[in-house]
């Protein structure tokens, strides 16, 4: 940690509602230390240096998000180059929160029938309600936007294979 700055105070966002809500409020504050390093502006996504300790920050909109402040806050994402970042930026905890949030109402009591996935090659089974098995189904609910697309540059603590259904 670098000297003076408040880095390493700031804990990796939990997939929770009220971290990222408290993020956002943080975040007015713990921005003026910060650097933008992407070299653009009024992005959807911005990059963000800590010139003290060299920690880089991701600056997102949580779109829709139930706040009084503007909706961006930023969270810690590991060593990148601008260049990189640039062509794919990370994934976003609120996006994530919103996936598993999808997920967890589509898939509320559902179970597999006795007939195959309607998609070419899938060898699962269709799940009630749907031609699909589960991975098939939320990819078609994702295509209709009715559930969160994920797209970004995974990084810990988030696992992409928790986001994958079976
Ligand atoms: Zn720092
Ligand atoms: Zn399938």
């Amino acid at each position: 940690m670098g000297k003076g700055c408040s880095c390493a105070s700031y804990k990796d966002l939990e997939l929770l509602r009220d971290d990222i809500t408290t993020r956002i409020k943080q975040t007015k504050k713990l921005r003026p230390s910060l650097q933008r390093i992407d070299g653009a502006e009024g992005k959807r996504d911005a990059l963000y240096k800590c010139e003290s300790c060299g920690q880089l920050w991701q600056d997102s909109i949580a779109w829709g998000w139930d706040t009084e402040d503007d909706a961006r806050y930023l969270f810690r994402v590991p060593t990148v180059s601008v260049g990189e970042w640039i062509r794919l930026p990370f994934v976003r905890p609120h996006e994530l929160l919103a996936f598993a949030a999808a997920v967890e109402r589509v898939t509320e009591g559902m179970t597999e029938k006795d007939e195959p996935c309607q998609t070419i090659g899938c060898t699962r089974r269709a799940v009630t309600h749907s031609v699909f098995c589960l991975r098939h189904h939320i990819e078609s609910l994702q295509k209709i936007r009715s559930v969160q697309l994920l797209s970004g540059r995974w990084f810990p603590p988030y696992d992409q294979s928790g986001f994958a259904p079976p």
